[in-house]
């Protein structure tokens, strides 16, 4: 594994914990990828030195949902509209944005947000949402060393 995934799977778990944390009760499913073990292609299970001889090696598997969403949780106390989160180290957001265009979110049952950790303990919350028939997303709050603090601007 990378550490760029692991960095992201790190992030991911964090943001988990911060939901468990801040929301008892809440249900949240880290749709993060995790390594599987396979038969090692260079060498076909025969030991080679790709495989350090062992014959099989990790490979990284995806789990993300529609390719975009990283972490689902339902909060209590939403009426249980699901929260789809897209977790992001980087600060190309208009790239999330279309991947979760592919999407016909109901923006009246489902939150989506963009979670993008810009700095160490530093978490900027994103809402998505439909803008005359295309995404958009706008700050709606931001965590620091695990405080949140909403944003005072919520004109829609
Ligand atoms: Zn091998």
């Amino acid at each position: 594994m990378t550490s760029t995934r692991q960095l992201g799977i790190n992030y991911q778990n964090w943001i988990e914990s911060w939901l468990l944390e801040k929301f008892p009760g809440a249900a949240v499913h880290n749709l993060k990828p995790f390594a599987t073990k396979i038969t090692c292609f260079a060498c076909k299970g025969n030991g080679c030195g790709k495989c350090k001889g062992k014959g099989d090696i990790f490979i990284s598997q995806r789990q993300d949902l529609f390719g975009c969403v990283d972490i689902v949780a339902v909060l209590p106390k939403d009426c249980g509209r699901p929260l789809f989160i897209q977790a992001t180290l980087h600060t190309g957001l208009g790239k999330k944005l279309k991947d979760l265009s592919a999407v016909p979110w109901d923006f009246l049952h489902v939150h989506v947000q963009i979670w993008h950790k810009r700095s160490d303990g530093v978490t900027i919350i994103h809402k998505v949402y439909n803008h005359e028939g295309v995404l958009a997303y706008r700050k709606i709050g931001e965590i620091f060393r695990r405080k949140y603090t909403k944003t005072n601007d919520q004109a829609k």
